[in-house]
């Protein structure tokens, strides 16, 4: 597999990089491992802290430069990889400010005797990460697990090699040790390889079903400790009685925001009968409006996909949606106009259960729409889903919303808004959407030893 930098506006190849050798995968190996050792050995957590506010102070310094690194590899706009840099910025503060409370060793309560657990590194971790959010999902993994001393051998997407390169040299010029985040460009065979060897404790996989399936049975045979963040089918519930100011603001942008590439956009549009006409024809005016164009262009309001591959197979989703008896109420026309690999923001209708795409991620611009005709019609069809990673609740009256998102099954809800991640918010998701917790304390403790020292009272 060739991973290479293609910019997805002008289809051109900017820069292909050699596959890693054996000989240095296992030098890597040994690298991380040994500064696991040197790192459990001393205290090196003030020093630790020291890297990664330096590392946010060069993300914020940097912020344009590197976002264009990215927009020029998956052709995500210049104002969203911007964010994108901030928001990895803000991590840093968060756990520099809570790394001394997260370590603290947790006395327990017990009669029998005194007993603590303490926090301890795992050691060394392969990370697989997706081409997405090329900053962002390295830095959820990285920063939190820099902090507690786990070393991390990144394997990032074949198309995001320049911005997976970017971030690993900028740890570097924070004054991180070597091998505390090593990017290397590893085929599949080589990961499970990794994953098996002793030096290496742990597995976390941001992807799709396929790519989690094999590096979590590489991480199962070899009793590897792992967590999954996988796609998701959202859906953004519109109840009778949402506040449709508000709503306006916030469902095109949930689902056309990164070119419909996020996880947790909103996929699955499912609204109350007493709006659903008013709804799409506003959803048709937003998708109707968006400008398409050079994504380094801050007046582009939609950007291409991250790959002719990506759009391709999209295309051959809504064909396959609209094959079995989904109506097409906006969109699904080619865009001749730009090379860039654009796809017309459209929006489905009637898609029955039986319709293969119902129950399928489509990762990009594509709204599904479905008319219901009271609260629990709305729960029975988001929760008919084999996944359960996030969706959004529009309703005027908190505690009615509240009641309806506690009864879908999924990771996380957000009421009023659009998918949200904050460092203090837990990420993550439940059924096929994965398992684990990225950001907050949650994520920080998910490769972490909760090491119990227990002493009976004699
Ligand atoms: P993908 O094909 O699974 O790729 C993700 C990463 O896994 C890439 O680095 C990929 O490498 C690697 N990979 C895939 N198969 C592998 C294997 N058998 N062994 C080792 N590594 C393997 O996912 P994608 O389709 O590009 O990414 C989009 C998916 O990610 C969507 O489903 C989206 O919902 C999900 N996602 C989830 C979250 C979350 O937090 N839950 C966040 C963002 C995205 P190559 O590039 O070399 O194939």
């Amino acid at each position: 597999m060739a991973y290479q930098t293609i910019n997805p506006y002008t289809n051109e190849i900017l820069k292909t990089f050699a596959n890693t050798s054996d000989a240095e995968l296992e030098e890597t190996l040994t690298n991380a491992h040994a500064l696991y050792q040197e790192w459990r050995k001393k205290d090196c957590l003030a020093k630790r802290k020291q890297v990664i506010l330096r590392f946010g102070a060069l993300l914020r310094e940097r912020r344009t430069a590197l976002a264009t690194i990215m927009t020029k590899e998956m052709g995500k706009l210049i104002g969203e990889a911007e964010g994108e840099v901030d928001l990895c910025a803000s991590f840093c503060d968060y756990y520099v400010a809570h790394a001394d409370k997260f370590l603290q060793p947790t006395v327990i309560a017990t009669t029998s005797g005194r007993a603590k657990v303490l926090k301890q590194a795992l050691g060394v971790l392969v990370a697989v990460e997706p081409w997405n959010f090329p900053f962002y999902q390295i830095a959820r993994i990285f920063i939190p697990n820099f902090i507690v001393g786990n070393p991390i051998i990144l394997k990032d997407a074949s198309n995001c090699p320049s911005s997976a390169q970017a971030f690993a040299d900028l740890v570097m010029e924070a004054g991180a040790p070597a091998g505390s985040l090593t990017n290397l460009f590893l085929s599949y065979d080589q990961v499970g390889k990794a994953i098996a060897d002793n030096r290496v404790v742990g597995a976390c996989l941001t992807g799709s079903e396929r790519g989690g399936a094999s590096v979590a049975t590489e991480a199962g045979k070899n009793l590897k400790k792992n967590t999954m963040e996988l796609g998701g089918n959202d859906a953004f519930i519109v109840l009778d009685d949402a506040n449709w100011d508000q709503l306006v603001k916030v469902a095109p942008a949930a689902r056309l925001y990164n070119a419909g590439q996020v996880c947790t956009s909103s996929k699955r549009f499912i609204v109350n009968a007493k709006f659903y006409d008013r709804f799409l024809k506003m959803l048709k005016e937003h998708f109707a409006n968006v400008k398409m164009g050079d994504p380094l262009d801050r007046s582009t309001t939609l950007a291409p996909m991250n790959s002719k591959r990506a759009k391709e197979k999209l295309q051959s989703q809504v064909t396959l949606a609209v094959a079995n008896g989904a109506k097409v109420y906006y969109g699904n026309q080619p865009v001749d106009n730009l090379t860039g690999q654009f796809f017309m923001p459209t929006i489905l209708t009637d898609i029955t259960p039986d319709n293969p795409i119902f129950d399928t991620e489509m990762f990009g611009p594509v709204a599904s729409v479905y008319k219901v005709n009271n609260d629990q019609e709305a729960i029975e069809l988001a929760n008919n889903s084999s996944y359960g990673l996030g969706n959004t609740i529009f309703s005027s009256d908190l505690a009615h919303a509240e009641r309806v998102a506690a009864q879908i099954e999924s990771g996380m809800s957000w009421i009023n808004s659009g998918w949200a991640s904050l460092p203090e918010l837990p990420f993550g998701g439940i059924k096929n959407s994965g398992y684990g917790r990225e950001l907050s304390n949650l994520g920080f403790n998910e490769f972490v030893n909760e090491h119990l020292i227990y002493e009976p009272r004699q």
